[in-house]
């Protein structure tokens, strides 16, 4: 068995090298990546042989030729991808699954050094410093790896970590005012609803001391780089930097927006990224497609072309922070919660823009579920601000967007707002999918 020993820290300036030094250095990189899978990975040497492929002449630009992984390999043939004996596993996470059922995700010392070494990169490249103090409001426990995933980055960059994790608004408010964090990772609807918290107990003070917020798990731009309203809320109410970080458990490998705030740079060194159309290959620069990873140096689970079945796009034009490396733009859905509706294909993010530009509509809940024929059944829930706007006429505007008409119920604000803020779950519930096989919340 062979072990990873890239010295990562040689690579730390190639984002800022020209292009092809940097595809240099992924060559040599992927290649020792490929081998490491065919040496190790039970799951990659029995896709080797099912394929007749040759992993010693993979290179970059037949990378896209080699079959794809999904979610659902991971979880159905779970303990073939392990690729390291049982002493070197030293962390043990889950990640949501496809069916429901969280898949095992396992990481070697050398991964969490990899994390720490991305999380560096990414807060060095927004400005973080060893003078900085970080308060982490993403859970360290419960089988997560982000919480992790900051607090090693905020150690290796030598800022001091203050894990206050799933804590009450209390809590947070009374820390930040005792200690004076200069930056906040958490989800952005949670530093929203902090912002309220500490507006709404007269404590804006609070607000002072913090210069940076770090997003998580929720996108804060859309696909034209604009904040979205969650975002522009953040930005105005915290008067900060507002970073969208994008990161999946399976690929341990994480995108941060520099001090540009224009994309999560891509770290050459530690994935190569691509953008895959409808049809499996590769997406015309700049447009929208499923983002596939393969996480360089990944030890404990190594994977090739990993579907993330987020969607997103590439963006190449120079940053203005002098990284060459292109950038990812903000996750604009999920793959699995496309729509199909009468003809047409959309995403619940597009009905929640659509909805977000209606301004009689306060709250929105989508539920989509499978109807008898090919089409799916989408309800918008709305409670309206104006009384007088009926729900046809709130159908005929979105149609006038979505280019289809979904069926709108108003419903009290009081009843909804129940639904959407569950005290059983973290971020509100915006969309309810029980088309079969994926009953799921988000
Ligand atoms: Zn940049």
């Amino acid at each position: 068995m062979t072990y990873h020993r890239t010295n990562l820290a040689r690579y730390r300036d190639i984002e800022f090298q020209p292009a092809d030094e940097i595809r240099r250095v992924q060559e040599v990189l992927l290649r020792e990546h490929v081998n490491y899978c065919a040496a190790n990975s039970p799951y990659y040497r029995a896709l080797f042989e099912k394929y007749a492929i040759n992993p010693g002449e993979i290179t970059l630009d037949n990378l896209p030729g080699i079959p794809p992984t999904g979610k659902e390999d991971l979880e159905s043939k779970n303990d073939e991808f392990i690729a390291t004996s049982t002493e070197k596993i030293v962390d043990i996470v889950f990640s949501s699954g496809t069916t429901g059922r969280p898949t095992r995700i396992v990481y070697t010392e050398n991964d969490l050094q990899r994390l720490a070494y991305n999380e560096h990169q990414s807060f060095g490249a927004a400005g973080v410093t060893e003078h900085d103090t970080v308060l982490l409001t993403c859970t360290m426990d419960r089988c997560f790896v982000a919480g992790l995933a900051y607090f090693l980055g905020t150690r290796s960059i030598g800022a001091a970590a203050v894990r206050n994790g799933h804590g009450t608004m209390e809590s947070h408010l009374e820390i930040i005012q005792r200690i004076a964090p200069s930056v906040i990772v958490g989800v952005p609807s949670f530093l929203l609803k902090l912002a309220a918290h500490i507006n709404a107990s007269g404590n804006e003070a609070a607000f002072n001391t913090v210069e940076k917020l770090f997003c998580i798990g929720e996108p804060v731009r859309n696909g034209d780089m604009a904040y979205l309203p969650a975002g522009e809320k953040l930005k105005n109410l915290w008067d900060t930097a507002v970073y969208s970080t994008y990161a999946s458990t399976e690929t341990v490998t994480t995108f941060c927006e520099c001090t540009e705030e224009c994309g999560g740079h891509l770290h050459p060194e530690l994935a190569v990224v691509e953008v895959l159309d409808e049809e499996g290959t590769p997406a015309k620069h700049g447009s929208q497609g499923e983002v596939v990873v393969t996480p360089l140096g990944a030890e404990g689970m190594p994977l090739l072309r990993f579907k993330t079945g987020d969607i997103s796009f590439l963006i190449d034009e120079p940053c203005g922070c002098g990284r060459r490396s292109p950038r990812l733009g903000p996750v604009l859905a999920r793959k699995k919660q496309m729509i199909k509706l009468k003809g047409t294909t959309l995403y619940p993010q597009t009905i929640a823009l659509a909805l977000g530009d209606i301004p009689e509509i306060s709250e929105h809940l989508l539920e989509v579920s499978s109807s008898d024929d090919l089409s799916d059944s989408v309800t918008v829930h709305v409670a309206l601000n104006d009384p007088a706007l009926s729900a046809e006429q709130v159908a005929k505007r979105l149609q006038s967007r979505l280019r289809v008409k979904p069926e709108v119920v108003i419903q009290p604000l009081a009843e909804l707002r129940g639904r959407i803020f569950s005290p059983r779950y973290r971020k509100p519930i915006r969309f309810i999918d029980r088309r079969e096989k994926r009953e799921t919340i988000s």
